[in-house]
């Protein structure tokens, strides 16, 4: 494939669009963007989609995706940070039925990633400085704190349900959705969209991408960015239904005494998760790939294939820091390497 980096369309952190006129041939697109969720989000509708229908969908989405900002924020004020205070008084409290379906999916993928995507750990994602929309600076925390969750880990196991109401046996728990709601959003947002009789289109959530049909003659193109430089590495067709997800240590991180210590926790440990410098996953579910990318994150370079399977994703890319690449077969058949040329590639054992 031709490799022309002028060619991509540089829309948030993990994945790019390609765009959507400037190659094939033209097609008819609906488009709005907004900032939400922290992040820049693109929605794109394509095809004969009658205008004010798509329009109006669009409308839908966006008034949705503000409010799921608001009900689902780990740290600014709303639904979530109403019963994450209740849970840290030891109180019960009734709480917004998004809220349940975010606990109950997230219950899911915290027990198919082996613990490994905790959403359960928000206190431990304060602790090391990111529940600010400024990346932290300055001294790491003190380890006894970090300790103190090690002798009472919180869990997804800790949360009782109750008709409306949400409880923790352990107050150390603290909701933190930021690894899985935006895959949720995904897609809720293309189901929205298929309602309204969009059937081509493409939602980006900062690099997060989930598309359904085609960009008029040919699928969806995708690329993924290099976590080591400014190009991409890879490039991925959309086939059907279909969200493309990144987790990357590159996003968001601190620094301290030269190392880096990025945003994505480790549960066992408390600590930052080290060697692993972006996952993409493609799955048709979104939520499932992001929480996967994420978990995969923590599970670093020799354990990533196990809790893939364990997980049900079966298309993955995991980057080292060092640029050196591992796919499982299934994603090898999937992404062709473009740009910036990888250090290594290898399908991995077992995935
Ligand atoms: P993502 O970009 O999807 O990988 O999500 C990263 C965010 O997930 C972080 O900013 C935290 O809010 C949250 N997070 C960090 N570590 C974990 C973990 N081990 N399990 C679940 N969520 C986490
Ligand atoms: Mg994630």
């Amino acid at each position: 494939m031709a490799t022309d980096r002028r060619h991509f369309l540089k829309l948030g952190l993990g994945g790019f669009l390609f765009p959507l006129v400037g190659c094939g041939r033209p097609v008819p697109v609906v488009e709005e963007r907004m900032y939400v969720f922290g992040t820049m989000v693109d929605v794109a509708v394509v095809g004969s989609t009658d205008r004010v229908q798509a329009e109006t969908a669009m409308r839908t989405v966006t008034a949705r995706f503000r409010q799921m900002h608001d009900e689902w924020h780990a740290w600014k004020p709303g639904a979530l940070t109403e019963l994450n205070k209740a849970i840290a008084r030891g109180e019960r409290i009734k709480t917004d039925p998004s809220v349940l379906e975010l606990i109950r999916g997230g219950t899911e993928v915290w027990r198919s990633s082996q613990g490994l995507f905790n959403p359960a750990i928000g206190a431990l994602v304060g602790l090391w400085g990111f529940h600010a929309d400024e990346m932290p600076v300055g001294e790491l925390p003190a380890l006894e704190q970090v300790e103190s969750f090690r002798r009472r880990p919180p869990t997804m196991d800790d949360i009782t349900i109750d008709g409306l109401e949400v409880s923790s046996a352990n107050p150390l728990v603290q909701l933190d959705f930021g690894g899985y709601a935006k895959g949720v959003a995904l897609d809720w947002a293309l189901d929205a969209l298929e309602r309204a009789g969009c059937n081509n289109a493409i939602v980006n959530l900062g690099g997060n991408l989930a598309a359904m049909g085609r960009r008029g003659d040919r699928p969806w193109r995708i690329g993924v960015r290099h976590p080591q430089g400014d190009g991409v590495i890879a490039a991925v067709e959309t086939r059907g239904r279909e969200a493309v997800v990144t987790s990357g240590s590159y996003e968001r991180y601190r620094e301290w005494g030269g190392v880096r210590y990025p945003h994505i926790i480790d549960p066992r440990t408390g600590h930052p998760a080290q060697h692993v410098a972006s996952v993409t996953v493609i799955d048709r579910d979104a939520a499932r790939a992001d929480a996967a990318a994420t978990a995969l994150v923590v599970a670093g370079m020799k354990q990533w294939p196990a809790v893939a399977r364990s997980m049900g994703v079966r298309e993955v890319m995991v980057i080292d820091d060092e640029g050196n690449v591992q796919l499982s077969a299934a994603m090898m058949d999937r992404a062709r390497f473009v740009g910036a040329k990888p250090r290594s590639v290898r399908v991995a054992p077992g995935a």
